[in-house]
């Protein structure tokens, strides 16, 4: 790929999926393909319960219940790692937005910050897959499995709803994520990369609820569409 190919803005892409879809593996792997920095708000969450933080201990009790954590911890909590990884080429968000409400907040951050690309990429991955890949990989307090069915259905109420919200807005890539770990990732990349060769507006660089000009775009993988 040249770099003419590819936007010369920064990168925005924002990982979707109910818990144990893949975002983190798979927003690792973008991370390093484009050069971006991975922020994963569970990870950071998980570091200042471990650390017994002001945070975490606020926190705690609800990410061990599968709970979301008020949208202003978390809001302030990523402020500063996306202000430096957008300055450093962009940054794949995996866990971030996980509400509508979010979803809105991070849209007006990325336009103060001139972002360009924003692009949200849908694993989609069926319930008992995910609650097998979840009991497999067995985390700490928010992984046993009653809390698993109920972190799903926290996805299926408050974050589901963010995939309509972005494919009226901006770009949305759907994926199935119920397979191997590198085909799913070859098939982000090969999407990814088309986007970035679009024009802005349509990759929804100035897509928005206001943005006239914009045309909202949805793809799926040939293989199977998930929408
Ligand atoms: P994850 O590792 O992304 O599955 O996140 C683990 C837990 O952290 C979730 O079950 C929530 O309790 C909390 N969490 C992570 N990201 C968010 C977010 N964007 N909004 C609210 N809660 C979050």
């Amino acid at each position: 790929m040249t770099m003419q190919s590819v936007a010369p803005r920064a990168k925005r892409i924002l990982m979707v999926g109910a818990p144990g879809a893949g975002k983190g593996t798979q927003a690792d792997a973008i991370a390093k393909q484009f050069g971006i920095t991975h922020i994963a708000s569970g990870d950071i969450l998980r570091r200042h319960i471990a650390e017994a933080t002001t945070i975490g201990r606020t926190v705690e009790d609800l990410v061990n219940k599968g709970e979301l954590v008020p949208d202003a911890v978390i809001m302030d909590m990523l402020r500063k790692p996306v202000l430096a990884a957008a300055d450093t080429g962009g940054y794949v968000l995996d866990g971030f937005p996980r509400t509508v409400e979010q979803a809105e907040a991070a849209y007006r951050t990325a336009g103060n910050l001139g972002v360009g690309v924003q692009i949200a990429v849908h694993l989609e991955v069926p319930e008992e897959e995910l609650i097998r890949r979840m009991l497999a990989r067995a985390r700490g307090a928010d992984d046993t499995e009653d809390v698993i069915r109920h972190r799903i259905k926290v996805y299926e109420e408050k974050t589901r709803p963010l995939l309509e919200y972005y494919a009226q807005r901006e770009l949305l890539v759907q994926v199935n994520g119920a397979r191997p770990v590198a085909e799913v990732t070859w098939s982000i990349v090969v999407q990814l990369q088309r986007a970035f060769k679009r024009p802005a507006t349509q990759a929804g660089a100035h897509a928005g609820p206001h943005a006239g000009t914009a045309r909202p775009a949805t793809t799926s993988d040939s293989d199977k569409a998930v929408a």
